[in-house]
C-alpha cells in the first residue's frame, strides 16, 4: 500500500509518498525557517502564503523523487491539526482536491501521531509502548496499548519543552530557531548554575518549564545589572540540564509503573544531543529498548503523517468531504 502524506501544519511545507507505513519512498520538505527569521518566530499569515506558494512543487517533487504515479497510490493523508489554523488549511484543501480528483481515500492525521509513527521507519512497534512528545507546541508523555490509540498520562501545564528553547534562545539573543543553537552552546559549557527541576509531586507525569524559564531570565538580568557579561554557554548547559533531568527522569518511571517494552521519542526537541544522550544513557541495559528518530525524521515532515495515515488506512478509518482543519485537535 502506498500512501501520500502531507503536512502544513506550521512553517514546513511538505510531501512524502510511503509504502505499507514503513518504508519512505519519497520524503520532501520545504522549510520556511528564512522567511520568520527576522521576526524571530513563525508569522502564521507568512507561512501560509508559502505553503500555498510551496504545496505543488513540494507534491510533485515527492512523485518525481519516488518515480510514481497517482495510479500507484492506495490513500491520501494529510495533518488536520493541531497547529496553526490558517497553515492547516492549505494542506487540508489541498488533500481534499487531489483526493476527490484521483478518486482515493480521504485520511485526517493528528500531527503528534505523526511525530510518534516516525519512528516506525526505525523499527517496528511493541505494546505497550511509551512515547515522549518534545516538540515546539507539545510535551507529553502518552502511552500506546494498540496503532492508533493515544493515552495521554502526563503533559505540560504551561510551555512545551521546544518553546521553553526558542524562549531562552531568544533571551541570548541566539537566532531563530533557538533549540538547535542552545543545545550547540550547551555542549561548551558547564553546567554550574542550580536552575530549578519542577516535578510537580511524587506520582505526576506532569511538566512545567515557565519557573526555569523565568530563572533563567532573573539569572540574565541580575548578571547584566552588575555589570558582568552573561556567560551564555553556562546558562545553555544549565538550562539544558534541567530540561533534560526533568525529561529522563519521568520518562524511566513511568516506563517501570506502566510497564513499558519500547520507549520512543517524537517531536522536534528529540533532535537535542543532551536529550539524546541523557535518554541513550539511562536506558541502556534496562532491557527497555529506546528508539529516537534520525534527525531528519525529528522535525516536522509528510513521511510521518503517511506512515500514521497508514494505520488509520489499515483500521478502515476514513475521512469525510467536509474535513476540516482542527488547530486543537485532541490526540485519543
Ligand atoms: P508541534 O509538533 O508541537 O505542533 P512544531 O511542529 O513547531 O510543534 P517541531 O517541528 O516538532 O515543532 O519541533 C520544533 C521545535 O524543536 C522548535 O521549538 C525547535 O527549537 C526545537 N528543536 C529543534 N532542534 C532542537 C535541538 N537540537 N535542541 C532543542 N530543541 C530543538
Ligand atoms: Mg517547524
Ligand atoms: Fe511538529
Amino acid at each position: 500500500r502506498y500512501i501520500v502524506g502531507i503536512e502544513t501544519s506550521c512553517d514546513e511545507t511538505a510531501a512524502a509518498i510511503v509504502k505499507n507505513g514503513r518504508e519512505i519512498v519519497s520524503n520532501v520538505v520545504a522549510s520556511q525557517i528564512n522567511s520568520h527569521k527576522r521576526f524571530g518566530g513563525v508569522v502564521p499569515e507568512i507561512a501560509s502564503r508559502h505553503h500555498v506558494e510551496q504545496m505543488t512543487i513540494v507534491l510533485e517533487e515527492a512523485f518525481k523523487q519516488a518515480d510514481m504515479t497517482w495510479e500507484q497510490i492506495d490513500a491520501v493523508a494529510v495533518t488536520e491539526g493541531p497547529g496553526l489554523v490558517g497553515a492547516l488549511l492549505v494542506g487540508v484543501n489541498a488533500a481534499k482536491a487531489l483526493a476527490f480528483a484521483k478518486q482515493k481515500p480521504l485520511i485526517g492525521v493528528h500531527h503528534i501521531a505523526g511525530h510518534i509513527y516516525a519512528n516506525r521507519f526505525a523499527s517496528e512497534f511493541e505494546f505497550p509502548l511509551l512515547a515522549l512528545i518534545v516538540s515546539g507546541g507539545h510535551t507529553e508523555l502518552v502511552l500506546m496499548k494498540e496503532h492508533g490509540k493515544y493515552e495521554m498520562i502526563g503533559e505540560t501545564r504551561d510551555d512545551a519543552a521546544g518553546e521553553a528553547y526558542d524562549k531562552v534562545a531568544r533571551m541570548l539573543e541566539l537566532p531563530y530557531p533557538g533549540g538547535p543553537q542552545i543545545d550547540k552552546l550547551a555542549s561548551k559549557g558547564e553546567a554550574s548554575i542550580a536552575f530549578p527541576r519542577a516535578w510537580l509531586g511524587e506520582d505526576s507525569y506532569d511538566f512545567s518549564f515557565s519557573g526555569l524559564k523565568s530563572s533563567v531570565i532573573n539569572t540574565i538580568h541580575n548578571t547584566t545589572q552588575r555589570g558582568e557579561d552573561i556567560n551564555k554557554e553556562a546558562i545553555a548547559a544549565s538550562f539544558q540540564a534541567s530540561v533534560v533531568d526533568v525529561l529522563t527522569t519521568k520518562t524511566w518511571k513511568a516506563a517501570q509503573v506502566y510497564h513499558a517494552k519500547q520507549v520512543i521519542v517524537a517531536g522536534g526537541v528529540a533532535a537535542n544531543k543532551g536529550l539524546r544522550d541523557a535518554l541513550t544513557a539511562k536506558f541502556s541495559g534496562s532491557g527497555i529498548p529506546l528508539l529516537i528518530p534520525p534527525l531528519k525524521l525529528c522535525t516536522d515532515n509528510a513521511a510521518m503523517i503517511a506512515a500514521a495515515g497508514f494505520v488509520n488506512f489499515e483500521q478502515g478509518k476514513r475521512s469525510d468531504w467536509d474535513l476540516n482543519a482542527n488547530p486543537s485537535l485532541p490526540l485519543k
